[in-house]
């Protein structure tokens, strides 16, 4: 996997000490990353928080009712750079017909 996450931290905080110079203990943190099992390996993954929804017509009453449900999507590739990001854990996969 990339760096992206850990350089652009590192710029982010450098721009938060040119900002806030007189203050102490700079700290940023790129949000929406987890960690996700992919093959055999456990890695941190960038998503994406998705909300999706439609309107259902209610048995009872005959009334429309927009219905939300929210959720995560996983990239399959760095948003920052296009490095694909399952290519580390497809190196590991057992290969077909090899025993894992
Ligand atoms: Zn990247």
């Amino acid at each position: 996997m990339c760096d992206c996450k850990t350089e652009i931290e590192a710029q982010l905080v450098e721009r938060l000490k040119a900002k806030h110079p007189a203050a102490a203990g700079h700290q940023a943190g790129l949000e929406c990353y987890g960690f996700a099992i992919v093959g055999n390996t456990m890695t941190l993954r960038p998503y994406m928080p998705i909300k999706y929804g439609a309107g259902h017509t209610n048995k009872k009453t005959g009334r429309e009712q927009w219905k939300t449900e929210k959720g995560t999507m996983a990239f399959s590739f760095c948003p920052f750079c296009g490095e694909g990001l399952e290519k580390d854990a497809q190196a590991q996969r057992p290969q077909e017909g090899e025993k894992p």
